[in-house]
């Protein structure tokens, strides 16, 4: 978001950019930790939108921002066990039809077909999209501070915000552990650590860090180049290809919220067995590599965008687990906040900080 931001922001000739990232690398929160999957296949109307928007910015990446991004629409298959599920994802697939999506139905039998290698003798349904699919997301990071670095874009690592100095209402500086910088303007697009920025400019974000953790295998020789990102949507248990092997992934639905970012290896074991549950195969497998990383949820899954209570204090944070594939239009419609003072590529205004006070939440369903 951060990046996307600056990037979108010097893109209009705004000068005077800094963008501030804590660790030695950029990318490495959120963002450089999640499963690099991107979707159409979503519940409500802004989230639809926002891939609509987003997912062709990524089709252009390359001529745009001059990287490659390796976007393999291998399609997202979500299939479905439960009946509440399979409501639910009715609705979904009718709303995204209506949205010029078309993501196709389907039944039991042909889940099966599309999936040899898995066990799903329990789907009810299956919803697919053969748009979806994955990119890298360290490349995207990267060629949005490239070109904004080429746009004239400070961008600084290792410099850790610290505070945030408010006078008045309105922002003044940004203390960081190399000094302070004066400012008029801070957009806070920390991700899950975007609640302790808010809390440094007396702002309260409902943005809380929740850890997910993933982990791939050696190769597995049977598992065929197009493979689709498999979501087995009652137990938020995933799959995709990763290399010659797997990714996998599940949400734990017990895990409190917290910066830990160590892998739960308890937690492993039950993903593993589940996995291994519907995809026998992964029995012959060893563990190449495992990561966590912090989802940043808000209460209804949605992200916060734009001003907040405090002057010059701008938020794009709170993506509930599916943000990078939203990245691009993000950044480009916080550039638009900022400089035209609305939104102009898509409404999103209302998803605003205020929706939580003001009861006006929508929930996603579609999370994972
Ligand atoms: C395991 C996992 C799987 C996921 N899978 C997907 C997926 O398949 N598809 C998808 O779209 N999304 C996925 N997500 C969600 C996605 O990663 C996030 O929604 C998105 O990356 C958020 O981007 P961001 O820029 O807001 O946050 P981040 O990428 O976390 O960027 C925030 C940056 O701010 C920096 N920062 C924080 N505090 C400070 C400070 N005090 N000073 C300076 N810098 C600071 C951090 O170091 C970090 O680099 C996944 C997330 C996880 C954890």
């Amino acid at each position: 978001m951060g990046a996307s931001t600056a990037y979108h922001l010097a893109l209009r000739g705004q000068k005077n950019i800094l963008l501030l990232e804590k660790e030695e690398f950029f990318g490495q929160g959120a963002t450089g930790r999640c499963a690099g999957g991107v979707r159409y296949q979503f519940s409500t109307e802004v989230n639809v939108r926002l891939s609509l928007q987003s997912l062709p910015m990524l089709d252009r990446f390359k001529d745009e921002i001059g990287q490659e991004i390796n976007f393999h629409k291998c399609g997202y298959l979500f299939v479905l066990t439960r009946p509440v599920d399979v409501n639910f994802f009715q609705h979904s697939l009718e709303l995204q039809h209506n949205l010029g999506v078309q993501t196709e139905w389907l039944s039991p039998d042909e889940i099966c077909h599309r999936l040899p290698l898995m066990r799903f003798e329990d789907a009810l349904a299956g919803s697919f999209n053969a748009q979806d699919g994955l990119v890298d997301p360290n490349s995207v990071v990267m060629g949005y501070i490239g070109a904004a670095q080429r746009l004239g874009v400070a961008c600084l690592n290792k410099v850790d915000v610290t505070g945030i100095q408010v006078a008045g209402d309105r922002i003044v500086a940004v203390e960081t552990d190399q000094g302070a910088i004066s400012t008029r303007l801070v957009v806070n697009a920390a991700g899950p650590w975007a609640g302790l920025i808010g809390q440094m400019a007396g702002v309260a974000l409902p943005i809380e860090p929740v850890r997910r953790q993933i982990m791939t295998t050696t190769p597995l020789e049977e598992i065929p180049p197009d493979f689709p990102f498999v979501l087995d949507f009652a137990q938020s248990l995933y799959f995709h290809r990763e290399g010659n092997g797997i990714l996998t992934g599940m949400s734990n639905p017990n895990e409190k919220a917290g910066f830990d970012q160590n892998v739960d290896e308890n937690f492993e074991l039950i993903n593993l067995e589940a996995a291994v549950a519907r995809m026998p195969c992964l029995e012959k497998v060893g563990l190449l590599t495992h990561w966590a990383g912090l989802y940043e949820v808000t209460p209804d899954a949605h992200p916060i965008y734009g001003k907040t209570p405090v002057e010059g204090f701008y938020i794009v944070a709170g993506f509930s687990g599916h943000g990078f594939m939203h990245g691009p239009i993000s950044g480009k419609l916080m550039a638009e906040c900022i400089l035209d003072g609305k939104f102009l590529s898509q409404d999103v205004s209302m998803l605003d900080l205020a929706r939580f006070k003001e009861g006006r939440q929508i929930r996603e369903y579609n999370v994972v």
